[in-house]
């Protein structure tokens, strides 16, 4: 059975003609979607009740089902956890942020990349996301937080390389971006890849992908460190995926974010600092540099730098006039790391709910 949320406005547009309706019935159904995030058919109080019923019987409108959720006491960010129809499991986190609501969104089930310092990864990859499920966790997050807070920010870092799974990605950012749906800011979107450097050049070449904002977890100031903690890099080596990021056209204020994360011992020594300033070079108003500190997760081989061992690497950045944040994790008293309520949902451990 098909569900709505796949279609991106020119889809919904043929969809209906080929109901046999007129046209405008694709505008009302995409104003109760994604305007009013009507949960159910007989929301729609101005379609006829024959148009429901055919759409009762023949569509669906969700794709996901909350199981839980944890509100972090500390600053508010909410993780959910939803069902998909084959049973799997995927996470969306919800993140207050000073003057706006950010949405962190998942991709895929699980995630082939392998990166050593992530959790998502554990179990390979389960499979892709379809469009409406990547949608959904959109929609229903926004009513589960309620309709007066609205997410303006959408950030494709949650579980699963979005790049490898390109063409459901890309209509959903279509469904975000497109006025008559979501209609989202393209600058309040990022796309964040490990740095398939064949990905990343397509999503650039490709007209039909709206330009929206492009992180890379880059996370090591040279390839030996790259290769260890992040295999990818074998077949996708940090200078190739430099000289790549450095030739991308750019549009004005879209920098590129380079994501860093800083594990102990491994890539949080001032040399590798200076080494990461020496790899962007003269590119630096390219790039925005986010350091993130390593959430330790259970069974992990890595360690969270202290603070000031995280501090040194920030200041030698500034030093070579490099644009570097410290991110420090969202709910650190939720289960922070990415896959990590969904791993603990599965193991049927008990969930500790916070009710706000
Ligand atoms: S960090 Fe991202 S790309 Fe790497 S394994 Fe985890 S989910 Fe996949």
């Amino acid at each position: 059975m098909i569900n709505l949320k796949d279609f991106n406005y020119p889809e919904l547009e043929r969809w209906v003609r080929k109901q046999g309706w007129k046209k405008f019935r694709a505008k009302q159904l995409s104003k109760w979607i994604y305007t009013k995030k009507a949960g159910s058919y007989d929301e729609m109080t101005d379609l006829s009740k024959d148009i429901r019923n055919y759409l009762k019987e023949n569509t669906k409108l969700n794709a996901l089902e909350l199981i839980t959720y944890e509100k972090s006491k500390e600053d508010g960010s909410i993780k959910l956890l939803w069902r998909l129809e084959d049973s799997h499991t995927v996470e969306t986190v919800f993140i207050p942020e000073r003057d706006h609501y950010t949405l962190c969104v998942s991709t895929q089930v699980g995630c082939a990349v392998g990166c050593t310092f992530c959790f998502t990864t554990k179990d390979g990859l389960i499979r892709n996301l379809t469009t409406s499920e990547i949608i959904d966790q959109y929609i229903q997050t926004q009513r589960f937080v309620g309709l007066d807070k609205r997410i303006s920010n959408v950030v494709f870092m949650g579980m699963g390389e979005p790049l490898a799974n390109y063409d459901n990605v890309k209509k959903a950012v279509q469904i975000m971006t497109d006025e008559k749906m979501l209609g989202l800011s393209n600058r309040k979107i990022t796309i964040s890849s490990s740095g398939i450097i064949h990905q990343i050049k397509k999503m650039y070449e490709d007209p039909t992908f709206p330009q929206v904002r492009l992180a890379v977890s880059l996370n090591a100031p040279d390839q030996k460190i790259r290769e260890k903690i992040m295999p990818i890099s074998q077949t996708n080596r940090i200078e190739d995926l430099m000289k790549t990021l450095n030739s991308l056209p750019m549009k004005t204020g879209y920098r590129i974010m380079l994501e860093y994360v800083l594990i102990k011992d491994i890539n949080d020594r001032p040399e590798d600092a200076h080494k990461l300033a020496r790899l962007i070079g003269k590119n630096k108003k390219r790039y925005k540099v986010n350091l993130i500190p390593f959430n330790p997760f259970p069974g992990s081989p890595y360690q969270r730098p202290d603070e000031e061992r995280v501090n040194i690497f920030h200041k030698i950045l500034w030093q070579y006039n490099i644009g570097a944040f410290v991110r420090w994790s969202k709910g650190k008293d939720i289960s922070a790391a990415c896959g990590q309520l969904r791993k603990k949902e599965i193991a049927n451990k008990s969930i500790q709910f916070i009710k706000s």
